[in-house]
């Protein structure tokens, strides 16, 4: 296989996590009566532009079903996430109702909510069917499909290039990092600005967060990287800020290359911060996997020891890094009996692979488990917050990156 972005030979692997099934393919009780498909989950890292990527095994159609059950809007964090960037960058881009807004997956409409209820026109695209029928019940209007260079020149052609075009979530995400990206470059308006957000691997490599690879992550990036992405195709990174979602993301700022706007500074320190780490040197990606490996022993002896000790242990929070990291561990029901999902989707499914059924958070009032192990690390303190209501004081806290925490 050769790399997605430059076409150099992959030679090198920065992390196998052997088999898996897809991360977000929940099962019903009808699923557990037939066989589930497992695909290589085998990373590998460019030696010529550093684009770390999911080696090739099946298309983005058969992961992103009509089923896709993760809606934005059941995170009250990442709500008020996107409300915050919302009303920033409507103030610093002045934005009115003369301005144009597209969001590169929009989900259930979330965030441009926010620009809709400031009057500002704005278009989402998202082709998962459930989510955007909930975006268009918040009047947010939707396209219904994939993005990339086909539908940024059609959006151009139709006269409705953007003021502001924003992708959170969703650069990780496209197996055509190049075709997206010309469609980004295709439906920016002159003088216009792109936002995209997207977990930085240079956290990841820090914190040993290798539960946040799965099949539908193609990519994880760096701002070195993206820069490099973005100038392949006439864009240029003018301003970046770092993020704490998703255990540290980037907020990368584009606009076209002969753009006034000057590169600021943040964009030069990071990119020297990222030298330091390490991201130009292929001994920082070889040396991952034993790192992934501690990680994934100490959390089974942890739960073989309490099991053997006669205490109970249910996880919490039915998120795909939770299946990446019980699937690479080998965990099923006999170790965690359930996992609790607040997600009214999602409750009476079964997680992938371990095939732990999801339950309601209320069933933890029964249960009185002596451990919650929060598998969504990320929004950990939210989920002690909402849970210890729930649960007697003697019940623990666990988290397993990056490392077995307890408390
Ligand atoms: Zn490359």
């Amino acid at each position: 296989m050769n790399c997605r972005h430059c076409n150099t030979p992959l030679k090198h692997t920065f992390l196998d996590l052997g088999f898996a099934p897809p991360s977000n393919a929940y099962l019903t009780e009808a699923d557990l009566n037939r066989p589930e498909i497992y695909y290589p989950l085998k990373i590998k890292v460019c030696d010529s532009c550093w684009l770390v990527q999911t080696e090739d095994y099946a298309d983005a159609d058969s992961l992103f079903t009509p089923e896709y059950a993760y809606f934005s809007s059941t995170s009250a964090s990442w709500l008020d996430h996107a409300k915050r960037y919302s009303d920033q960058i409507i103030e610093w881009l002045a934005l009115n109702r003369k301005s144009f807004v597209l969001e590169v997956a929009s989900n259930d409409g979330y965030l441009l909510k926010n620009f809709v209820n400031a009057g500002i026109p704005c278009l989402g695209v998202e082709p998962t069917d459930s989510t955007a029928a909930a975006a268009e019940k918040l009047g947010v209007p939707v396209l219904c499909e994939f993005f990339g260079e086909v539908l940024g020149k059609r959006i151009a052609a139709e006269g409705k290039q953007a003021d502001l075009i924003i992708g959170n979530n969703v650069y990780a995400h496209v197996p055509d990092i190049n075709d997206f990206t010309r469609g980004l470059k295709a439906a920016l308006k002159v003088g216009g600005t792109i936002t995209l957000e997207f977990p930085h691997v240079m956290r990841l490599i820090e914190q040993a967060q290798f539960d946040t690879v799965y099949h539908e992550h193609f990519s994880y990036l760096s701002l070195h990287t993206v820069s490099r992405i973005f100038a392949s195709v006439g864009l240029r990174t003018w301003n970046v800020e770092e993020l704490p979602t998703h255990g540290g993301s980037l907020r990368v700022y584009g606009c076209h290359e002969d753009d006034a706007r000057k590169t600021d500074q943040s964009v030069c320190v990071l990119l020297g911060q990222e030298t330091a780490c390490g991201l130009q040197k292929l001994n920082t990606y070889v040396d991952f996997q034993p790192r992934a490996d501690k990680i994934k022993n100490d959390l089974l002896s942890f739960l073989i020891e309490e099991k053997q000790h006669g205490r109970k242990i249910v996880a919490y929070g039915a998120a795909a890094k939770g299946n990446t990291l019980l699937n690479y561990a080998g965990v099923k029901p006999d170790l965690i009996p359930f996992v609790c999902d607040a997600a009214p989707a999602k409750q009476g499914q079964f997680m992938p692979g371990s095939h732990i059924p999801i339950l309601p958070p209320e069933r933890l009032v029964q249960v009185k488990p002596d451990y919650v192990l929060i598998l969504p690390w990320n929004i950990s303190e939210e989920v002690s917050a909402q849970v210890s209501l729930l649960l007697s004081s003697e019940t623990k806290f666990v988290t397993a990156v990056p490392k077995l925490h307890i408390q």
